[in-house]
């Protein structure tokens, strides 16, 4: 046996036994007569002695030891003169009888501590060393537990896994796909599944009326903290089911995932916003309501006092900082460079500072009277002491701005506390989202999606305003889940594919198996998939889903340990058929 414990197991409870221990070298400490070392498993790390009266062969072996070689050691395991509270072993220590070097190493090229000093793009190519250090450990360790929760819970409540092909055929709706060649079927391509939508679909018409899967998801997208071009989705569909059915079952996980993993309980059920609601209260559609702060409509009062800004707007919308009357020329000036960000893109920021002996200053001042400001305040619900945040312009936009700043706000106000959790359900999506660039409405979450039956008459005459079966799972302003009421009429779903603008040969030809299997008896159905690295981050207290991911990709999509992507051979060009347009420019 290469050892008898684990580098973390090692306690009072074992002085005086005699113990093999094999991992690999922290660090080294030779202070003369004594040396010490620090041995490293995944389970922890136990400090090994090389006592003052160890033979000449330890000695020997261990003055040659380097960082992360790879060793064997046997000793007692002894009570330590000074203990350390910090370690979990810390209360003993092995004295050293044996000492072997299984395998050395290179010096890492960074170090392998809780701190790393390596920077980003070095711990990416040598991914395999940042696995070694806790942080990493842990977040892999936490994905692992969601993983059996999630697989044990479902697996409880009747659901089969089962695998679906991540080789099928490229779609136009939805992100782009990353596609493959086909080497038996030369000038044909297979697409990676951005998610197993329509094969989930097909399982319930073949009757398997509880699914779910661990599942790879591929989308060829521009990538961000929480986005990866492959990433993890759970991802579930039932048959005979509505909208509350499906609701109550993920409910359920979650509040399972939140006790089990977490030990955080909720009382009464999950809040539920129709995403109108989201919008004109939190300028989002998936709003963090661990605060308040939401947005008031000031239009009316605003207008009509030669403020062309305000004069000028389709929305006037205000938000109250509390106790933040007192903010400085330079913290509001911040505010202003923060919404005028081209990514948040609103024009100006105007601000009512209710001071706290009563009356109020403004940065319109000009244009309204004590009075006006004070109906605002009043339209605000804003007190003496608070700071009032406006902005104006085109309804949507401003509402999304508005958003971010209220984020920004709730963030400088530390009311985004990420030990405090506040899942809700956004619900009665809108089918279709209208797009000026191509003219043409596309699903907004997919076209599978059932409208709300009392509007399909509306899908002739006002499509935009068309409400869905949909719903999203948010938890402090993540979207942590998302699905819907599938259409399982034929009709119905030809019916969409026409809204959407495709001829009926086009629909035919992209979506034919799917409206072909629904002839044969399609059941009423609905599902939802969570995104599984999300999950994890938002659990592990993270904004980035990538430490939980083993081995993800950099913010170009690549893998920069293997290299990937990377050229291939002619001769594998020439066997799929496949001549390149111009050589690549050489790229690094
Ligand atoms: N397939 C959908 C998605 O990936 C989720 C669902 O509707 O179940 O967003």
């Amino acid at each position: 046996m290469y050892r008898t414990y684990t580098c973390g197991e090692l306690r009072i409870q074992n002085a005086g036994q005699s113990v093999t221990l094999a991992g690999w070298v922290q660090k080294v400490r030779n202070l003369g007569a004594m040396t010490f070392i620090d041995i490293r498993d995944r389970y922890g790390i136990t400090q090994l002695v090389v006592a003052e009266g160890a033979g000449g062969a330890i000695r020997e072996t261990a003055a040659r030891l380097g960082r992360e070689f790879v060793i064997q050691a046997t000793g007692k395991v002894i009570e330590r003169a000074s203990k350390n509270p910090r370690m979990e072993t810390g209360d003993i220590e092995v004295e050293l009888t044996e000492l072997r070097v299984l395998n050395q190493s290179a010096t890492p090229p960074f170090t392998i501590e809780d701190n790393s000093d390596g920077g980003d793009e070095i711990r990416m190519k040598y991914r395999y060393l940042d696995l070694r250090r806790n942080p990493l450990k842990t977040a892999l360790m936490l994905r692992h537990r969601m993983a059996i929760e999630i697989r044990n819970f479902l697996s409880e409540k009747g659901f089969l896994e089962i695998e679906t092909p991540y080789l099928i055929r490229s779609t136009p709706e939805g992100a782009r796909d990353f596609v493959v060649p086909s080497r038996m079927n030369p000038g044909q391509f297979y697409a990676l599944p951005q998610s197993p939508q329509t094969f989930k679909q097909l399982l319930m018409v073949a009757g398997y009326d509880r699914y779910f899967q661990i599942v790879r998801c591929f989308r060829d997208e521009d990538l961000r903290a929480d986005r990866q071009p492959e990433f993890t989705q759970i991802d579930c569909e039932m048959a005979f089911v509505e909208q509350d059915d499906v609701l109550a079952t993920f409910e359920e996980l979650a509040r399972k995932m939140f006790d089990s993993v977490l030990g955080v309980k909720f009382e009464g059920a999950f809040p539920r916003m129709p995403y109108a609601e989201a919008m004109e209260k939190y300028g989002s559609d998936k709003p963090d309501i661990r605060f308040g702060m939401t947005f008031n409509d000031l239009t009316r009062q605003a207008q009509g006092h030669n403020f062309v800004v305000f004069d000028s707007a389709e929305y006037v919308g205000a938000i109250v900082a509390p106790g933040c009357a007192g903010y400085t020329r330079k913290q509001l000036d911040e505010l202003t460079e923060f919404v005028k960000r081209p990514q948040i893109g609103a024009k100006g920021l105007v601000y009512v500072r209710c001071e706290e002996g009563g009356g109020f200053k403004s940065s319109v001042d000009k244009f309204y009277s004590q009075d006006d400001l004070s109906s605002w305040a009043e339209a605000c619900g804003a007190r003496a002491g608070d700071l009032i945040l406006i902005l104006a312009g085109d309804k949507r936009r401003t509402l999304t701005a508005l958003g971010e700043l209220r984020l920004e706000m709730g963030s400088r106000l530390g009311l985004r506390d990420p030990q405090q959790f506040a899942p809700l359900w956004v619900v009665d999506f809108p089918l279709l989202e209208w797009d000026e660039e191509s003219q043409r409405f596309f699903a907004m979450h997919h076209p599978f999606t059932s409208p709300k039956p009392e509007d399909i008459p509306l899908m002739d005459s006002d499509p935009g305003k068309v409400r869905a079966n949909a719903y999203d799972f948010v938890v402090n302003g993540v979207e942590v889940g998302g699905g819907s009421i599938r259409i399982h009429d034929s009709e119905l779903q030809q019916k969409m594919f026409r809204t959407l603008g495709f001829t009926p040969e086009q629909a035919e030809a992209q979506f034919g198996f799917l409206m072909n299997a629904f002839r044969f008896g399609a059941p009423p159905h609905g599902g939802i998939a969570f995104g599984f690295d999300r999950w994890c981050a938002l659990f592990g207290g993270a904004d980035s889903i990538r430490d939980y991911i083993a081995f993800p990709k950099n913010n170009s999509g690549r893998d920069v340990m293997i290299d990937a992507p990377a050229p291939i051979d002619p001769a594998q060009l020439e066997e799929l058929s496949i001549a390149l347009r111009e050589a690549p420019a050489e790229k690094k």
